[in-house]
């Protein structure tokens, strides 16, 4: 069924890949969507890594590694970010940044890492870590990081995050720290013209998803469409892609590009595709997330959704256009 909504053309281009080469983490966040178990076991399979990197299309230029915590295992950590500049492309880290109390020490190993290819440095500043770095360590990490020539952010989920990603960037070491594109320009485009103002936006539960041009390869080779934190109820979904190893990256990305359903996620978001329905009333009152991994496991909805995009050439039409101009403002990294 999911292949007669290919298109015979990219309907979009990922220019990143999110690669986790293990779930070990030194921290113990109760809010974590990983299991205890996955979190203090190292899963990391260098072949992961191999296969992903051998048949790589040239349009993806970043990978963005996390974890776990991919600074766990420092000298690994500086290996990959080494085998992944080797095949020309270069690296995103998100951290917890528990490993850069010593400032001293922490400027060594990134310095080391931009001599191999990272380029992109990204603190996750949620406030439910634990334990958590105080506002003047992620201040002094970001600042060491901007020293040694990365592209510096702070990333985070939900009010708390950005409360404190305010509260950050007023801060008269942190001017310099570039503000985050959005989707703005998407606001009042076909069919988002009709959405209430707070319903539009990135934020807005009305909009797509960005994360969708952000694939997501788990330590075990599992190609997934997002890196959302309810990936492991995806298996079986749209947003389970197949197994590297049994299927290359090329050939799964090359499908995944093509792929009408997908697109239309992206476009829409999961609220604007079943309003279309006239089936968003049912899953009210969850999360974004929450709400999109039901209605992707409820195969009633999805033959609908999909034969709303099948039967409908207009709404494809809506979606390629929406696509493009979304390609034109999103910083690849975001
Ligand atoms: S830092 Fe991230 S991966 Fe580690 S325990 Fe916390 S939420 Fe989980
Ligand atoms: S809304 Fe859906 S596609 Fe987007 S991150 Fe959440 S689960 Fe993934």
């Amino acid at each position: 069924m999911h292949e007669v909504l290919s298109a015979d053309f990219d309907l979009f281009r990922c220019r990143v890949l999110v690669y986790a080469p293990s779930w070990r983490c030194d921290a113990h966040c109760v809010h974590c969507f990983l299991p205890r178990g996955a979190r203090l076991r190292d899963d990391y399979d260098p072949r992961v890594l191999r296969g992903l990197l051998k048949t790589l299309p040239d349009e993806v230029r970043v990978i963005s590694l996390t974890g776990g915590e991919p600074f766990f295992d420092q000298r690994r950590f500086l290996r990959i970010v080494s085998s992944i500049h080797a095949h020309g492309r270069y690296s995103a880290v998100v951290t917890n940044g528990l490993w850069g109390h010593d400032l001293r020490r922490a400027r060594k190993v990134l310095s080391s890492a931009v001599r191999i290819g990272l380029r992109y440095f990204a603190i996750s500043i949620d406030d439910f870590h634990a334990p958590a770095l105080d506002d003047l360590e992620i201040v002094g990490l970001l600042n060491v990081a901007r020293d040694v020539g990365l592209r510096v952010a702070m990333k985070g989920a939900g009010f708390s995050a950005r409360r404190r990603w305010q509260r950050l960037s007023r801060c008269a070491e942190l001017r310099w720290l570039p503000l985050r594109r959005g989707w703005e320009s998407l606001e009042n485009v076909g069919s988002a013209r009709r959405l209430r103002p707070e319903r539009k936006g990135m934020q807005g539960v009305g909009s797509g998803c960005a994360n969708l041009l952000r694939p997501m390869v788990l330590p075990g080779g599992e190609f997934l469409a997002c890196c959302s934190t309810r990936i492991f109820q995806a298996k079986g979904t749209w947003l389970d892609r197949g197994l590297l190893g049994e299927r290359t990256a090329a050939d799964i990305l090359e499908r995944y590009q093509k792929d009408f359903l997908i697109g239309g996620l992206l476009a829409f978001g999961p609220v604007t595709l079943l309003r279309r329905l006239g089936a968003e009333q049912k899953l009210r009152g969850r999360s974004k997330c929450e709400l999109c991994i039901t209605f992707l496991r409820d195969s009633r909805l999805r033959c609908r959704v999909e034969k709303l995009i099948g039967d409908d050439r207009s709404l494809r039409k809506e979606i390629v256009a929406r696509l493009l101009l979304l390609q034109d403002t999103l910083n690849p990294v975001d």
